[in-house]
């Protein structure tokens, strides 16, 4: 018998290469927005807002008062791996930036259609200009603009037919954006004033961040939490946060965490603290936590995910340990205080 003749291996068009990796970076609009927010805050900005319609898929507008994007950069802003925040390899060890792939933007040009408007400081006007597939669609427009940055993605996954009816019926994201955004607002100390365009300012504490997104009986039921780790051989850490007490009662978890400012996620974490509280706290509800870690940020792999959603740790086991016992000890002390005062 004769063998079948073995396929031509070709190379892929780079547009095919750039399209299949930018489904990957924006899975769906909460992506997106977590990226426009988090370059937004790189670009130092103290005032973000949102505005979102359709679930993302119409319009997703951020803007931003940052430092803006120089008008020489613009030709190249959404080509692939153009970043103005890493320049070598070595330089990822000690990244405080949120962005430094370069793929962000990049991404929205080839899933949906950018626009972006910015003013450098010192500037008369600002530029306006739009993006498809990593281009440039003609020169930049000048415009009347104030401070900073705005972003527009419209139409996004305009070419991904099977992921816009998905997302479409899904019809999630909405809520999806919301609670990123209260997230981000509560460790940037910005507050929610309109949670129907999701818009943000600056406001005073962390716990009037959590009062003005998550209400206030939420703001009621928290303690402050710290705990650290300064032995080498162990573990270098700092944390301090905000955790739910004996009066709380919710049905899921939530947890709010950063890392050196980062928004990620931490299952183990997670657990870890779930199971202290329902061995701890008679009542078993499941805990609100907002916790900020902060550690040498040579013990820090950001680059495990292509959305930046994880990180790995050094000495992860330890510091989740140290966690542990800090909340326990909290839990323990403040039921006391609460038994001793339903006594008086
Ligand atoms: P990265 O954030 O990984 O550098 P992005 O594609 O998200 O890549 O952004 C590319 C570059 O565009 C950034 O490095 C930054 O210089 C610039 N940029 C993007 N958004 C803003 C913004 N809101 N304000 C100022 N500069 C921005
Ligand atoms: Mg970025």
């Amino acid at each position: 018998t004769r063998l079948r003749e073995p396929p031509k291996i070709r190379r892929l068009d780079e547009s095919v290469v750039n399209k299949i990796a930018a489904g990957e970076v924006v899975q769906r609009p909460a992506s997106a927005v977590k990226e426009l927010v988090e370059n937004s805050l790189d670009a130092g900005s103290t005032s973000i807002s949102v505005v979102i319609k359709d679930g993302g898929l119409k319009l997703i507008q951020v803007s931003d008062n940052g430092h803006g994007i120089r008008y020489e950069d613009l030709p190249i802003l959404c080509e692939r791996h153009t970043t103005s925040k890493l320049s070598t390899y070595e330089d990822l060890q000690t990244i405080n930036s949120m962005g430094f792939r370069g793929e962000a933007l990049a991404s929205m040009s080839y899933v949906g259609h950018v626009s972006v408007t910015t003013i450098t400081e010192g500037q008369l006007h600002g530029y306006r200009v739009s993006y498809r597939d990593g281009v440039m669609e003609q020169e930049p427009k000048p415009c009347a603009a104030v401070k900073g940055t705005q972003i527009l993605v419209e139409n996004l996954f305009y070419n991904m037919i099977a992921r816009k009816k998905t997302l479409q019926n899904s019809n999630d994201d909405y809520s999806k954006i919301v609670d990123l955004i209260s997230r981000f607002a509560i460790h940037h100390t910005l507050h929610g004033a309109n949670r129907a365009d999701v818009h943000t300012v600056a406001s005073r504490s962390k716990l009037d961040a959590i009062r003005s997104v998550y209400g206030i009986s939420t703001a009621r039921s928290l303690m402050e939490i710290t705990a650290h780790g300064d032995d080498p051989a162990r573990s270098v850490f700092k944390m301090d946060g905000l955790i739910s007490n004996a009066n709380y009662t919710a049905k899921k978890t939530i947890m709010v965490l950063f890392i050196n400012d980062r928004l990620v996620e931490c299952t183990s974490l997670k657990r870890a603290i779930e199971v202290v509280y329902s061995a701890t706290l008679p009542k078993a509800s499941k805990p609100f936590i907002y916790m900020s870690i902060k550690l040498p940020s040579e013990h820090i792999d950001v680059n495990i995910h292509p959305t930046k959603r994880e990180v790995s740790l050094l000495n992860q086991e330890c510091i989740i340990e140290t966690i542990q016992n800090a909340v326990e000890s909290k839990l323990l002390s403040s039921n006391t205080i609460r038994t001793f005062n339903s006594q008086a």
